[in-house]
């Protein structure tokens, strides 16, 4: 989400003469996007901060600016603390080349509103050439999960248009992007004049049956049956859900207020199952909610094993400022939390090491993205299903469709031979 929003500030400050440099000594301007979901990603961003101000000490005039969710929730702390000169929060960003000209003109500024319309709807992003695109379709969530900053920092919920999605991605095939990621904090709750989230998918597909979809993030609360039967009824909508869990405890579950039970969730993930074969699943998993048991997080690990994900972003409890549950203390010891996420992080790693692994002999349709990581020799791309595949180099180039045979899988990686190019 981050990375869509920094896109949309370099469209806005492109638009107004500012281009972006990768050598922050060359800079007159440095802006964080910030993320203020635990208490880890903040802390790297204050590091982050007393390093530039270290770094470019010699550079007084250098305008330091911090954008996101730090600067809604911090606002002018910021400028306290670090001597930040301007703090924008996620629905000001059209202020910014106002706030940056005044800043360069020495004066601090601080745009920390938030809205019930802002979409940035009309706003071009500034991409970096690739094949994959990143479109923030809706903004804000009105959810209100116990533990989560969220709601507060990007307040509340709403959709851009259906026609400028649309628009959009039409503009970016052309300009060779074939991949297209459609974001929300909970895209389940898009809605464009009686158009839901599924409308909004199948108008992608229907773009060009080339594309590939993908879409995050989905609440299991109000993931539709038409919302599954659009991804099983159409090929380039990836059959990939990431259906964050949070907890595999019913109890734990009402005190995070995720409005769904172990059993809800079960169940849609046996219609999902069902009605799409062969999807991929992943989720979120958090250690140690306040008042969380030893039994409760066995229900967790039991529901990891029942489900099998392919993969998982997993965390320890962050007790967050404001938050509901912040009020109910931070009852499980540090060492609790921290052994706890290390048997959810061994037993995913486990399962997502034995799922792959019972794709070793498959051919798999791969999107080729670029060179792998670790060789030049070599090309990685993903399934539609969203594992990484790497294969040896050959005359390919990034969005081009390759069949890979599956010769051998770690459970981060599949490794194979290409059989044949799709396209
Ligand atoms: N809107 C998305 C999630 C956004 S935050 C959704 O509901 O799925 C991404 C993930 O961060 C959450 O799913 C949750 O697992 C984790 N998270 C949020 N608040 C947290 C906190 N206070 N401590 C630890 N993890 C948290
Ligand atoms: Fe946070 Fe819950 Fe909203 Fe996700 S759905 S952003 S976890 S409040």
């Amino acid at each position: 989400m981050n990375l869509a929003d920094t896109e949309i500030v370099l469209g806005i400050l492109n638009k107004s003469g500012y281009s972006p440099t990768q050598a922050i000594d060359e800079a007159d301007v440095v802006l964080l996007n910030t993320c203020s979901v635990r208490e880890h990603a903040e802390e790297k961003i204050h590091q982050r901060l007393s390093v530039i101000r270290k770094r470019t000490s010699d550079k007084p005039e250098l305008v330091v600016g911090v954008l996101g969710c730090m600067a809604e929730r911090l606002r002018s702390n910021l400028m306290d603390r670090h001597n930040v000169d301007i703090v924008v929060g996620p629905d000001e960003y059209r202020k910014l080349p106002d706030l940056v000209d005044g800043a360069l003109a020495g004066s601090q500024g601080i745009g920390v509103r938030l809205s019930r319309t802002e979409t940035y709807d009309d706003i071009i992003p500034f991409r970096s050439e690739g094949i994959s695109a990143w479109l923030s379709v809706m903004r804000g969530c009105d959810k209100f999960c116990t533990f989560c900053i969220v709601p507060f920092t990007r307040g509340r919920e709403r959709s851009r248009t259906l026609i400028s999605v649309v628009a959009e991605v039409e503009q970016l095939l052309e300009q060779g992007f074939r991949e297209f990621t459609l974001l929300g904090q909970n895209v389940n709750s898009y809605m464009d004049n009686g158009r839901d989230f599924a409308d909004l998918l199948s108008a992608v597909a229907g773009v060009d049956s080339k594309l590939r979809v993908r879409f995050t993030t989905s609440h299991p609360q109000d993931l539709s049956d038409k919302l599954i039967d659009s991804i099983a009824s159409h090929d380039n909508l990836c059959k990939y859900i990431h259906l964050p869990v949070q907890s595999g405890s019913t109890r734990v579950l009402e005190a995070m207020n995720r409005t769904y039970t172990r059993e809800h969730y079960l169940q849609l993930v046996r219609k999902i199952r069902a009605r799409i074969p062969g999807v991929a699943l992943s989720t979120d998993i958090i250690s140690g909610f306040p008042t969380e048991t030893e039994n409760e997080h066995k229900e967790t690990l039991s529901l990891m094993e029942e489900v099998r994900y392919d993969g998982a972003y997993m965390f320890k409890y962050s007790p967050r400022e404001g938050t509901p549950a912040y009020r109910l203390g931070d009852d499980v010891p540090e060492e609790v939390k921290a052994r706890r996420l290390g048997e959810i992080i061994s037993l995913q790693q486990k399962v997502s090491g034995e799922v792959n692994q019972s794709l070793v002999g498959d051919s798999l349709e791969v999107m080729v993205d670029g060179p792998s990581k670790k060789s030049e020799l070599q090309l990685s791309g993903r399934t539609d299903t969203n594992k990484t595949v790497v294969f040896q180099a050959g005359p390919y180039k990034p969005g081009d469709m390759v069949s890979v045979k599956i010769e051998r899988a770690t459970s981060a990686t599949l490794f194979g031979k290409v059989g044949c190019s799709l396209n």
